[in-house]
C-alpha cells in the first residue's frame, strides 16, 4: 500500500460503447499540431495525455475498437459505432495518447504545444511552444514564438 491514493479516471467513447479506466498519473499533457492530428481529428489541434499503456484499461466494448496505424509511431484506435476517437498507441515510445475529450472527469493540465511550427491555430496561452517534438521523442526540442 502506496502513501498516496492512487486515482482513477473513467472514459468512454461518443455513444459510450466503449469504456475504459485510466489510474494514476500522465507522462504529459498538451496540445499537438501536427498535421497528421488534424486531418484524423478534423480538428485544429489535439489536446493528447500520454501514459503508460498499463495505466489503461479497457472495461466495457473492447470488441467494439477498430484501428488503423499509417505508420508504425501511431496506432490509432476509435469506436466502430460511432466514430469516436480514443486512444492512439504510440508504441515505439512506450505511451499511449488518451485524447483529453474522453476523459471528461479528469483535470487535462497543458503543459507544452508541440509541432508548432505546423499550426494552424495560434494559441497565445503563455505555454511552451516546440518547433517539433522534444529531443527524447525524435524532435530537435527547440522552441519556438507564440
Ligand atoms: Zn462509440
Ligand atoms: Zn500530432
Amino acid at each position: 500500500m502506496t502513501a498516496t491514493t492512487e486515482r482513477k479516471f473513467d472514459g468512454a467513447c461518443f455513444c459510450g460503447a466503449v469504456q475504459f479506466t485510466l489510474r494514476g498519473a500522465p507522462e504529459a499533457m498538451g496540445y499537438c499540431h501536427c498535421e497528421s492530428c488534424r486531418k484524423w481529428s478534423a480538428g485544429p489541434v489535439n489536446a493528447f495525455t500520454l501514459w503508460k499503456p498499463d495505466a489503461l484499461k479497457v472495461t466495457r466494448g473492447a470488441d467494439h475498437i477498430v484501428g488503423f496505424s499509417k505508420t508504425e509511431l501511431s496506432h490509432r484506435k476509435w469506436c466502430k459505432t460511432c466514430g469516436g476517437h480514443l486512444f492512439t498507441e504510440h508504441r515505439p515510445w512506450g505511451l499511449v495518447d488518451v485524447y483529453a475529450a474522453a476523459i471528461p472527469g479528469f483535470a487535462f493540465s497543458p503543459g507544452v504545444h508541440v509541432n508548432y511550427q505546423e499550426t494552424r491555430l495560434r494559441i497565445r496561452d503563455g505555454l511552451p511552444k516546440l518547433k517539433d517534438l522534444p529531443r527524447e521523442m525524435g524532435g530537435s526540442g527547440v522552441p519556438v514564438g507564440e
